[in-house]
């Protein structure tokens, strides 16, 4: 057994109130892209510029047409074994909640219960107006129809994805997320680049964290223990590194 692995589940197996923060990279094993991929789907588009506020309210052509193209290929994915793994974390009491930046609802299907999600989620649309929420669908039926932008049925707002864009303003969730933190005395970041603003002060508070990520990020120097691997491999490592030495609670 990989000796990080054991550490990580010796901090986790020894914490009183452990969390779980995630990014893009815990999805790109169910086949979703994260955004800063060399090899990813959109790596021709700039995929952080396209779905912003600046193109839904300045090219709205080209954010539904395009952009909204690009979220429609987060939907119909299935939870991985990480996304399962930290799902079966949270039934044994090992991890309190998900804080996670995705907006594919992979963890709620692989059965997290506690999720917050920092930047919406792709289950619905809302006016920009009078605040109305409708299922997501309805932006894709007027999509079809080229009626760009989507008209609220209520008032003469706009229908936009209930997703927190890169130049957008956050959600009441980022305070409960703020609040998990300091209830947290261990975190572990599955596949977060930790470069995303202000996602990635949030682990700042917390005193002891792990980070499971392929590449390198800005909080690996004060981490307890960094793994530079697959998230789904990591995941199932632990999972059977922690029920083998039969010490779940
Ligand atoms: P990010 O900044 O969270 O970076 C992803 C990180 O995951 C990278 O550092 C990469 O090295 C790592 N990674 C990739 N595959 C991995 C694997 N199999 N195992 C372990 N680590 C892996 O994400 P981003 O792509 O820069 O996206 C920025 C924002 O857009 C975030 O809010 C993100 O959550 C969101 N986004 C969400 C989804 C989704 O909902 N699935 C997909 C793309 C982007």
């Amino acid at each position: 057994m990989n000796n990080s692995i054991a550490m990580l589940a010796r901090l986790l197996l020894d914490s009183e109130y452990a969390i779980v923060i995630s990014g893009a990279g815990i999805s790109t094993e169910s086949g979703i892209p994260d955004f800063r991929s060399s090899n990813g789907l959109w790596k021709n588009q700039d995929a952080l510029e396209l779905l912003s506020l600046k193109t839904l309210y300045g090219d709205p052509w080209r954010f539904y047409d395009v952009g909204f193209e690009l979220l429609k290929s987060f939907l119909n994915k299935n939870p991985n074994e990480a996304h399962k793994v930290v799902a079966k974390l949270e039934q044994m009491g090992l991890v309190k909640s998900v804080i996670t930046q995705n907006i594919d609802g992979l963890h709620q299907m692989a059965g997290s219960k506690n999720v917050i999600e920092i930047h919406g989620n792709l289950k619905h649309s809302y006016c920009d107006s009078c605040g109305s929420l409708f299922p997501l669908d309805m932006i894709r039926k007027s999509v079809d129809k080229k009626r760009i932008p989507p008209p609220c049925p209520n008032c003469r707002g706009v229908l936009r994805p209930n997703v927190v864009f890169f130049d957008d303003q956050m959600q009441d969730s980022f305070i409960a997320a703020i609040d998990e933190t300091k209830k947290a005395d261990f975190a572990l970041i599955i596949g977060s680049s930790l470069q995303v603003a202000p996602a990635a002060y949030l682990p700042s508070s917390i005193p002891s964290i792990g980070i499971l990520n392929l590449t390198p990020t800005p909080y690996d120097s004060r981490s307890q223990v960094v793994i530079r691997d697959k998230a789904v491999k990591t995941m199932s490592g632990l999972l059977d590194e922690i029920t083998g030495n039969g010490k779940q609670s």
